[in-house]
């Protein structure tokens, strides 16, 4: 049996070199003002700094200390079965809309990348779903001939040859993308820090106001802004995590990093219950694996130690893992529909915005969530907002079906 290092601790945050942010320490004056430095904040400020505007992010702790310093690194728009859902539920155009919002953000870290020159493992790499179950395959057919249909890199696989795994099929999806989220995020923070804007760690948003004046508290100082993005992975102000929790819910999920000879030719996802997620990282000049699954509810843990010890057993057993080397979890937001929440706070709010409810597939859907965001505020039209619109009541009509998936009535 292969046993768990001594302290839990996230590969990418113990990789990447933080520098130290200043706290807010006295009052200012932005044009937006940002909270939450995790990839929906820094990426929303990335692109309102680049369109001339002046911003401040504010961290209550470390750049990346969330989710986001704690995820796992594909950067994907397949997010497991999901398009044939979508248009069920909603209709093709939105369905389309999404796929296409998550192909844009995977170009537009690429171009970031490129264009800051950030040194953070970006690799183009293939994504797949997989199953080793004959009663998953049609659903994973389906979800290939949905996907492709709607423009999206997909085709069924019925084997993979480079595979050292025994599967009944898969959805491919050609040229997705892989990085050092931490670094990445790093790197925005950088270039948002400086020349009228700021990066603040270490300060807490504790009151949004929007009036007369529209203004964020935080550290005993106020941040005058014109606008205000809430990117706290959930929503803070107590009003507005409790209405949100009408609309999303959140669920726990673990990683382990494995040494193991196995190579796999792009990255994995299974579709079903246990979910096992697998991608191949180059670490320090040598190839590790990273295996993630455990989800639940956030509170229904149980034993977290047993958790990392099912990854360690079934890396070890399945795909020949000698040594774990590290070991991690977090969590994030699902909205109940399925669809992450982007826009106005409320559905009177004029100038404070809202981007949670990631569904474990924010490294894309954050990045969608800067984007839409940041053309709100700079005035530009944006047809995505039809789809993650912040105020719909889909996620709340969506609540026993979740339940009952969750306590088994359906699969
Ligand atoms: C185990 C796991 C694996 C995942 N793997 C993938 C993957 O492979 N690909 C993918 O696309 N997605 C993945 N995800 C999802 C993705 O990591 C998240 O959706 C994304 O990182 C969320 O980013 P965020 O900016 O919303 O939140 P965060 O990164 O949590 O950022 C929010 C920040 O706000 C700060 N904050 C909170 N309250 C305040 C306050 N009052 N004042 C100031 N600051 C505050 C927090 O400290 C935090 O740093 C994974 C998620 C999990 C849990």
């Amino acid at each position: 049996m292969i046993r768990l290092p001594a302290k839990e601790s996230s590969l990418w945050m113990a990789s990447a070199v933080a520098p130290a942010y200043p706290t807010l320490q006295e009052s200012i004056e932005v044009d937006d003002v940002i909270i939450g430095g995790g990839i929906a904040g820094l990426t929303s400020a990335y692109l309102l700094k680049q369109a001339g505007r002046k911003v401040a992010v504010l961290e209550q702790g470390k750049v990346g200390s969330g989710t986001t310093g704690h995820t796992t690194g594909k950067v994907t728009s397949s997010h497991n079965v999901t398009y044939q859902r979508l248009v069920e539920r909603f209709g093709t155009k939105y369905a389309q809309i999404y796929g296409h919002a998550n192909e844009t953000a995977i170009k537009l870290i690429e171009k970031i990348v490129e264009a800051e020159n950030i040194d953070c493992n970006w690799e183009r790499a293939d994504n797949y779903i997989y199953t080793e179950k004959p009663e998953e395959v049609q659903m994973l057919y389906r979800e290939a001939h949905v996907a492709n249909k709607l423009g999206l890199p997909a085709t069924f696989e019925k084997e993979i040859p480079e595979l050292p795994l025994w599967i009944e099929g898969a959805v491919k999806f050609k040229n997705q993308a892989k990085i050092h989220s931490q670094k990445y995020l790093l790197a925005l923070a950088k270039t948002v820090h400086g020349k009228g804007s700021f990066v603040f760690e270490q300060t807490k948003a504790k009151k949004v106001h929007e009036g007369k004046k529209i203004y964020v508290k935080a550290n005993k100082s106020v941040v005058n802004a014109k606008n205000i993005i809430i990117a706290t992975n959930v929503p803070f102000p107590l009003v507005a995590h409790g209405l949100y929790c009408a609309l999303e819910y959140p669920q726990k999920s673990y990683i382990i990093a494995v040494k193991t000879k196995l190579e796999l030719p792009g990255m994995f996802i299974t579709p079903g219950r246990p979910l096992t997620s697998l991608l191949p990282i180059k670490h320090e000049g040598e190839k590790l694996l990273l295996v993630g699954g455990e989800s639940h509810i956030l509170g229904l843990a149980g034993n977290t130690q047993r958790r990392y010890q099912h990854l360690a057993d079934y890396a070890e057993l399945r795909l020949a893992a000698t040594e774990v080397i590290h070991y991690w979890s977090a969590r994030d937001y699902l909205a109940y529909d399925s669809v992450p929440l982007i826009g106005k706070l409320y559905p009177w709010s004029k100038h404070t915005y809202v981007a949670t409810a990631f569904m474990k597939w924010g490294l894309t859907s954050a990045t969608v969530a800067g984007m839409l965001l940041s053309d709100t505020i700079l005035g530009k039209t944006n047809s995505w907002d039809y789809v993650f619109n912040s105020n719909r009541i889909s996620p709340v009509k969506a609540i026993p079906y979740v339940f009952a998936k969750h306590v088994g009535l359906i699969h």
